[in-house]
Order: C-alpha cells, then structure tokens, then sequence
C-alpha cells in the first residue's frame, strides 16, 4: 500500500489540485484555514471533527515462498473464499438497514463479488498459478492483478473513453477489491475499522473500499473525505447511495488533517476545508440547513400529481436498466416504466435467456407496476459490448465491422436472426396477461423495419393463442424508437405503422451529430441541445401529434430539470428518466405554465447554437422556477 508523501506545505499539496490558507481572523489560536480539493461526489454538506484512519499496510506477498505445499495452499485459499463469502453475507444482511436505494446500489455489487467467488475465470485462475508453484497470497496477488489490468490496461495500451472507459475501470477496482479481501482473509489482516469513532465524525482515510464504504453508517458518519478514488468508483456510487457528503481523491489530505480538527466537507463542489474560518462555517451552517430541507422537499413530491402550473398533466416514467432498481421506481414517484432495456438479460449471461426466464421477469415487473403501464424494449444489442450468450450462440457482430453502431444493431440484428425476437415477443405476450405492458423496438430507420417485426408479433401471437396461452385481450401497442435521423425525418410514416413512438435522444443526439456518445474526445461535441437535434424533436413531436400517435421521450435529458419546460414546450407530455430524476422533474414541471413553456420552445428554436440556447433555458429557469 502506498503512502503519500506530500508534505504539508500547502501550496504544492498536489500536482493540479491547489490547497489555499485563509487566516481564521477571530480565532484566539493561530491556526489557518486550509481548503483542499478533490473529486465531488455531490450530495450536499457536512461539518464536523476529523476522524483519521490510516490503513494496515498490506502484507508481504515474499513471505513463505520456500516450504509451500500446493494442497496446502488450495486449501488455505478455499478457507479465505469461504471466509470471504461469509463477510460479504453479513454485509447483505446489514443492508436491510439501509435507505432502499442504497441497498440496491451495494447489493447489486455484493452480488458481483459473490460471482467472482463463486466458479469463474478467477477462482481457475488462482488454483492454476498455485498449480504452478506460488503460494496461496501471491496466486490470488497475481491473478486478480492480471484481471483487472485485462479490463482495463494501464494507461497508453488503452482503448475506450468516457462512459466505457469509466465501467472498466470499475471492473478493474472490483476484481482489486476482492483480491484485497482474499489475501487479508489469507493473512488475516483485519479490515478498515471505524471502532471509537464519534457519532457526526468526518471520516479521513487514505482509500475507502467499496465494501467499507457498505459499512458506513449514515446515521453516525457525517461525511468522507479519502485520498484515493473518484467520482465514478463504486465507492463514490455507494456514498452517493448512502446520502454522505464526500470528497474522494483529496491528495494530502492524511498529511493536512489532524484527528479532531474541525472539518468542513462540501460533497457538491469538491472542497475540503481544515479549521474553517468564521464566515466559512457561516456558510457551510447555511449549505447544510438548505440542503436538509430541499431533501424533504423532494421526498414529498413523491405522492404530488405531474402537472403543469396551468394544469396540464404529464407523464414521468423511469427507465429501468435492471430489475434490482424497481424498489427506486416505488421511492422516486414515477408512474410506470417508459423504457425497460433488456440487454441486462444477454450481458451476464453465458446462455441465451429462453422464453420462461424471460417471461418470469417481465411478469414480475408487470406486476409490480400494477396499473402503470411497462414499456419493453427488445433486445438493443449494439455490437460494440461483448456478450458471452450472444457469441455462444453464434449471433454476436463483435470484430465484423469498424462501425458496430452502424451495423447490425438493435431491430436489425433481431430481424436478422428472428428466433431471438421470437423468443423475446413470446415472453412478453405471456406476461402481458399480468398487468397492462407495450413493446418498444430499437434502432428503427425504416418503415418495413416495423411493418416486419409486427408480422413476427402477430405471428407468435396466434401460436400462443394456438396453444390457450393467456394473453391480453388486445395485443398491447407495439411501438418504435426514435433515435436515427432517417427515423426522426420520416416519423410521420412510421407514426403511421406504429402505435407509439419514444425519442431516444442519447442515440438521436450521437447520430446526428456524428460524435460516439462514449468518446471524450468528441465530448464537447455531442450535445442534445444542438439546434439539429431540438428541431428533430420537434419535427417528431409534430409528425406524432398530426397522425394521433403518442410519443414521448427517454434520453437522458428527460431527466435534466433544467431542460423540463423546453421539452414541454415542444409538445411533449410523456417523459421517461432515470427513476432518482422524476422528483426533481415533477418540481419544474408543477412550477411552470403551458405557455410560457410554448413561447420558450419557440424562442429556442430562433436559435443558431446550444451555448446560447442554454443561455435561453437558464434565464428562462432563474425567472420561473426561482
Ligand atoms: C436513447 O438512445 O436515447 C435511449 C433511450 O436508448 P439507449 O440509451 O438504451 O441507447
Ligand atoms: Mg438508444
């Protein structure tokens, strides 16, 4: 384990990120405010005395290199998974006493562990290299090192950026995590320990693991702030989840902090202040009293109705990536589900999921959903991701084109191979006899793209009834995606085929503007609110309402409240976001009126360019919604 060496002259605390001093005017000892900054994680502030933790160091993976018996040391390292599947048990166990959303959060990350403790590429690995001759420590070193160095290379052999990027290096930390874990239970080195800690402490440590993190008690940790991580580890997700204030990638700050030192944490903008100033904690005093009550603000919105200021109702839905955040659907308020991505089903997965399985978990959505209608999409596989069923059953484009996101993507690959969409219709035929559903197809760019699904659909509809299947009495509305120019300009014809269309803003926005919507290189570049994308929303909007064809919208930009009363105003009344956004939407959308919403929609349509339309929303968001 590394440890820092910054020293504490302030100024050079750290390569890039700058610490200042400000004198403590009023204090009667001489000490100096110190601000310090690292990654914020955003959620709100906190102020409070230091608690500093500094780690065990690792253990010396040289030891007992000479003597080793190789049953010895397979037994040794099936003793530590044992141990370790038994620590993260009583970690599930602990999340019942989390907020739900937390438990979502860690749980779904528990559960990675388990799998990589259970049979896989990691447990053969480590058996294989003790095989080899190493000991129980350096096999497990060894292999989980090379595991997460494959999901992420070391910087120069790496490819992929943003979004992409940000995941594998989430997997490389999952893959050290469990390591870490195995070789302190190899060496039984005790872990991260919070004993005498005060209630209301800031918690200072060199780096916070993702299952330490799980530990922390809300009620007792008043905030984080760690030398290691960033903004979007799973340690950061975690804390984020836990509602704690902290600030990760604080370089020194074990050097400038000193047990007991009054701290203040400010999560939202990244700050670390040591011995703050009088006007400082005056402020921080004021951060935290208006974050406290904009939190309570929002959970009320919850059992609030989604309308407009002049009454007009709107739809919010949540978008669901996996059905472990149905517990956040319930929190946030959201009425249904506008897009259920199905490619969780095909991702870890080593088989094809066949109709049952699948069947299972939409029904239990469905049900969960109760009146509110679930909207699911068949599979949008792009290509560019590998999966293991895919490739198996031989359907996968990975490596057959330089352009996957203009290959054999979504509809097209289904129509390609149509057992798969079959198989998939099928299922949600069956579940549709369990709550009101609608199916939704990605990556349409023509007409006979839907007009042949639809022929599939009805297909196994008949076989279903065929065989006294129960279905629904109608077939539930069998929609499409909006999110390629050849399908945002044509809309019109395929609102004529479809009974439903939802814009997909985030591939609208990407093939528009020609710029990967994982690629920081082209970052600056893709921008929803570039007039080419608002005027094709607009465009589809018009073509749907002309033709009485429902639409709405699930990019992610139906969650940016800042982008609400646009999207409104260009004539939508149906949004679909991610589920923790919709009470922060329902907050503009119950604050503004239906033509002032119109006149901004028109407004920023006159516009050339996103800086000054974002310029329009923002004086349009500091007038109306305060
Ligand atoms: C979209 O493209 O906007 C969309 C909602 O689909 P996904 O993000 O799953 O591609
Ligand atoms: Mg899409």
């Amino acid at each position: 384990m590394k440890h820092s060496k910054q020293g504490t002259e302030r100024a050079t605390a750290d390569s890039g990120r700058r610490a200042h001093t400000k004198e403590r005017p009023h204090s009667l000892e001489t000490r100096t405010e110190q601000v310090l900054t690292g990654e914020s994680i955003g959620v709100g502030v906190a102020i409070g005395p230091a608690f500093v933790v500094r780690e065990d160091p690792e253990p010396d993976l040289r030891e007992r290199l000479s003597s080793l018996n190789r049953e010895e040391e397979e037994e040794r390292f099936r003793d530590a998974v044992i141990r370790s599947i038994s620590q993260l048990g009583k970690l599930q166990a602990r999340l019942a006493l989390l907020p739900e959303d937390s438990q979502f959060e860690i749980g779904s990350l528990l559960d990675v562990y388990r799998r990589m403790l259970g049979p896989s590429r990691l447990q053969r690995g480590v058996t294989r290299r003790i095989a080899e001759g190493l000991s129980a420590e350096a096999a497990v070193f060894e292999e989980t090192e090379a595991l997460a160095q494959a999901s992420h290379p070391p910087q120069g052999a790496r490819a992929g950026s943003g979004e992409d990027a940000a995941a594998a290096r989430r997997r490389a930390d999952e893959f050290r995590e469990i390591g870490r874990r195995l070789l302190r239970n190899l060496t039984r080195t005790p872990f991260l320990t919070l004993r005498g800690m005060p209630d209301g402490a800031i918690l200072v440590t060199e780096s916070l693991r993702p299952s330490d993190a799980a530990l922390i008690d809300p009620s007792r940790v008043a905030a984080v702030v760690s030398e290691e991580g960033g903004a979007t580890g799973h340690t950061a997700i975690m804390l984020r989840a836990l509602g704690i204030p902290a600030v990760l990638a604080v370089a020194g700050a074990l050097d400038a902090v000193s047990g007991g030192a009054e701290v203040v944490v400010d999560g939202d903008r990244g700050r670390v202040v040591v011995d703050p100033a009088s006007d400082t904690l005056v402020e921080a005093r004021g951060a935290v009293a208006a974050y406290a009550q904009e939190r309570q603000k929002l959970g009320r919105m919850r059992r609030l109705s989604s309308k407009l200021a002049s009454g007009e109702k709107v739809l919010l839905q949540a978008n669901l990536e996996l059905p472990a955040e149905l517990p956040l659907i319930a929190q946030s308020g959201a009425a249904g589900i506008g897009l259920l991505r199905t490619e969780f089903l095909f991702i870890n997965s080593e088989e094809l999921p066949d109709e049952t399985t699948q069947f299972e978990l939409y029904a239990g959505l469905v049900e969960a959903m109760g009146a509110d209608t679930t909207t699911i999409r068949v599979l949008d596989w792009g290509g560019e991701k590998p999966s293991e069923a895919l490739e198996r059953a031989g359907l996968s484009t990975l490596g057959e084109t330089a352009n996957p996101a203009l290959g054999l993507r979504g509809i097209r690959l289904l129509l390609k191979h149509p057992a798969l969409l079959e198989t998939q219709l099928a299922a949600i035929l069956r579940a549709s006899a369990v709550g009101p559903l609608q199916v939704l197809l990605p990556m349409v760019t023509v007409v006979e793209e839907i007009t042949a699904a639809r022929d599939i659909y009805e297909r196994v509809a008949r076989r279903l009834r065929r065989k006294g299947v129960a279905l629904a009495e109608t077939l539930p509305p069998f929609g499409a995606m909006i999110e390629t120019p050849a399908a945002a300009l044509t809309a019109g014809a395929l609102a004529q085929h479809a009974d439903f269309l939802a814009i997909g803003t985030n591939d609208l926005t990407m093939y528009a503007l020609a710029a990967d919507r994982a690629s920081a290189d082209v970052a600056s570049l893709y921008d929803a609110l570039h007039p080419a994308v608002l005027r094709m929303i607009a465009d589809v909007v018009n073509a749907a309402l002309q033709h009485r064809t429902p639409v709405s919208l699930c990019g992610e930009i139906a969650g940016d409240p800042i982008l609400t009363p646009l999207l409104v105003g260009l004539g939508l009344r149906s949004l679909s976001m991610t589920a923790s956004a919709v009470p922060r939407v329902k907050q503009v959308i119950r604050s503004v009126r239906y033509e002032e919403c119109v006149r901004l929609g028109r407004r920023v349509l006159a516009e050339t360019d996103s800086k000054a339309i974002m310029k329009v929303l923002q004086e349009f968001g500091n007038a109306e919604m305060g």
